[in-house]
């Protein structure tokens, strides 16, 4: 059987990956959206399993120890990493993975599997990221700042990635990636 695409989608925080994934997977079902570990709390709203498994620190190293992770890294303070198996067994079924993770992440699937789609999303400037970030409401003033910093740290790892998608508007953002995973073989 034809084994599926792994499609990896970055971007600084805020700049609307969650949303534009959200409405991809709607358009495409064929495509399966793994779910990753993290040592963050739940925001509100946020269920596990759905949005994240929810791991204790501890939990976490022992899954590091035990090669869960196709990756993992520390972003923001939090530890985050894509759980192998799962994506195997999808991509085995000759299904479309997409991965949300952060640069560091990408870099390392991308140096396991170099055929795997790195789309990068960017909001249109910083200022409306910094809009975005504070009108989701979840972060604290230094929260923001952190995540507006290591915004300026991913963006110098563009060059890496095989899309760049301004999510300029949402539908016009969406239809881009829809074209980008319809172009796959
Ligand atoms: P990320 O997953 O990249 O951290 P989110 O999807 O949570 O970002 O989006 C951050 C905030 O920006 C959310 O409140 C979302 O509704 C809003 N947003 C997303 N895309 C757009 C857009 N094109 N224009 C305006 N606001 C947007
Ligand atoms: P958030 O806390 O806003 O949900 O996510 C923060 C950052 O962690 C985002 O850049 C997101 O892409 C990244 N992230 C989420 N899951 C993973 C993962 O499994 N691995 C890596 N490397 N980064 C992740």
């Amino acid at each position: 059987m034809h084994r599926g695409n792994l499609i990896i989608i970055s971007g600084p925080s805020g700049a609307g990956k969650g949303t534009l994934v959200d409405r991809l997977v709607a358009r495409v079902p064929e495509l399966w959206e793994s779910v990753s570990a993290t040592t963050r709390a739940p925001r509100p709203g946020e269920t596990e399993g759905e949005d994240y498994f929810f791991l204790t620190a501890d939990e976490f190293a022992r899954r590091i120890e035990t090669g869960d992770f196709l990756e993992w890294a520390e972003v923001h303070g939090n530890r985050y990493g894509t759980l192998r198996t799962a994506v195997e067994a999808k991509m085995a079924e000759g299904r479309d993975v997409i991965l949300e993770i952060d640069p560091q992440g990408a870099l390392q699937v991308k140096a396991l599997m170099p055929e795997a789609v790195l789309v990068f999303i960017v909001a249109p400037s910083m200022d409306e990221l910094e809009r975005r970030i504070r009108g989701r409401g979840a972060e604290t003033d230094d929260q923001v700042r952190v995540r507006l910093a290591t915004a300026v740290h991913e963006l110098e790892l563009v060059g890496n990635y095989n899309f760049v998608v301004e999510n300029d508007d949402v539908a016009r953002a969406t239809d881009e990636l829809v074209r980008i995973i319809e172009s796959l073989a």
